[in-house]
């Protein structure tokens, strides 16, 4: 048995910071090559404290789905999953034993050598023909000057391009270093110019700083006057959104596991603890907001308010992805970072079989069985807030500077919308949803979301907004 976890920067308030990789753990599913593909995020629910716990089989194979090396795979996903590594990722991964599970964590999926041919790919479908003699290709990278490591795979990929001789020239440039995109009139001397965004996924960088920084109208922009001459300019989708990368996080994910054959085992306590909740969804159940009933075999989810309301009144999903997809906002259209808020949308009723009722479950409450259940049978460790605080950095380690009022007025305010219970702050919880308390979940540690808003408070900007 083998679990494939791709790992999500996500986002406390854009909802579609996580399509990308929702999009290819379906396509990596459809090809059945492993039994589960979960996601995690560093800023939406599961987090990256709990996403291991989620997993169903002893063998875990944890891919970053970044575009470069860089903080978050360097220091922020090696310290949240607790794999005792900091640092650059060598070229076999990091394997360690966690929790009696085996964890493979690999570089990030856009450092892997088959980006070159997406890279290629792209600029092909930009251009109207492919002829390398009077083409020259820009690799667009984000650039920082925080980190080297995260241009390196720019500069690799054109010299990589260059050699290949595939172009007549082929350049890297940068949005936030030198040298910058908007010299490209400068060093570009081709007719011929196709600019392929070196990013994750279309967004602002991608539909707006790009363009109006090499001052492109469209896919495609003539421009008459050059200093080398006229020139047309074909702009390319990021790499990130191609097809083509669910075949290249497959081959990291095989490639971590080098020789090895052998499968692992179910874990025991996720087993137990999905055997546990299956058989009470069979008798009717109350979890977090929702309401499980069975009938011959097929099962109910609802919105526990929309509770004896007519089938044919409510929307009717028939799939795991499907409930995702209707409760990732609420009521007033704003994203669900995290799924134990109480502000589950109503309106919807799924009916699915066991297997889906599971994922559907994971869904709707990112592990709230697992840690519910580690919680009735007193394992699940707490994690108090100072040493959270600890733990920050970056732009979060001011939270360290966060008096204890402080953080207890900010949780008072976020906390007192969600299902959890703040044992993390030394509240107490004697009954659970497996004891017939809707409400009855856990929360072991303060979440990022929480994290973010006391930021905030100790930069005294709170209910400015945050990231
Ligand atoms: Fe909910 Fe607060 Fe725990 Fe976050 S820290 S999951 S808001 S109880």
């Amino acid at each position: 048995m083998r679990s494939l976890v791709l790992i999500g920067h996500g986002s406390h308030l854009n909802g579609e910071s996580a399509s990308a990789v929702y999009r290819y753990a379906e396509l990596i599913r459809e090809r059945g090559l492993y039994d589960e593909v979960i996601e995690g995020y560093w800023k939406e629910d599961p987090s990256l404290r709990q996403v291991l716990k989620t997993t169903a089989s002893t063998d875990v194979t944890v891919i970053p789905m970044f575009i470069s090396e860089g903080y978050f795979t360097e220091t922020v996903i090696p310290r949240e999953l607790g794999l005792g590594h900091q640092g650059p990722v060598p070229p076999g991964g990091v394997a360690r034993v966690l929790g009696g599970r085996t964890v493979r964590y690999t570089l990030p999926y856009g450092v892997h050598p088959a980006m070159t041919d997406v890279i290629v790919e792209r600029a092909r479908e930009a251009l109207p023909d492919f002829s390398a003699a009077d083409t020259a290709l820009i690799v667009l990278g984000h650039g920082t000057t925080r980190n080297e490591n995260s241009n390196r795979v720019i500069y690799h990929n054109a010299q990589t391009l260059r050699e290949s001789g595939q172009f007549a020239e082929v350049h890297a440039l940068f949005l936030d270093e030198d040298p910058k995109v908007g010299t490209w009139p400068e060093v570009v001397r081709a007719a011929r110019v196709v600019v392929v965004p070196f990013f994750a996924s279309e967004g602002w960088h991608t539909l707006e700083t790009i363009p109006e920084d090499m001052d492109l109208s469209g896919p495609v922009t003539v421009f008459a006057e050059n200093p080398h001459g006229p020139q047309t300019v074909y702009y390319a989708k990021p790499v990130g959104t191609h097809r083509a990368v669910a075949d290249v996080i497959l081959h990291l994910a095989e490639e971590a596991s080098g020789a090895s054959t052998e499968d692992g085992d179910p874990d025991h306590a996720h087993t137990a603890a999905w055997a546990t909740v299956m058989e009470r969804a069979r008798q009717g159940l109350r979890l977090g907001e929702v309401l499980i009933t069975c009938q011959s075999g097929v099962f109910e989810i609802r919105h526990a308010l929309d509770e004896g309301m007519p089938g044919h009144e409510l929307q009717t999903l028939v799939t795991p992805e499907g409930v995702r997809d209707a409760t990732r906002r609420d009521e007033g259209g704003h994203h669900r970072p995290v799924h134990t808020l109480r502000n589950l949308p109503r309106g919807w009723r799924a009916v699915l079989n066991e297997a889906d009722l599971k994922r559907a479950i994971h869904y709707l409450y990112p592990a709230v069985v697992e840690e519910t259940y580690a919680h009735t049978c007193h394992v699940l460790r707490h994690t108090p807030w100072p040493t959270t605080a600890r733990r920050q950095t970056g732009i979060y380690a001011k939270v360290q500077k966060a008096t204890p009022a402080q953080v207890e007025a900010v949780a008072e305010d976020v906390c007192g919308g969600c299902l959890r219970t703040r044992l993390w702050a030394g509240r107490k919880l004697p009954h659970t949803f497996f004891d017939g308390v809707p409400g009855g979940i856990p929360c072991a540690e303060a979440c990022t979301f929480l994290v973010a808003e006391v930021r905030e408070e100790v930069s005294g900007k709170r209910g400015g907004g945050h990231t």
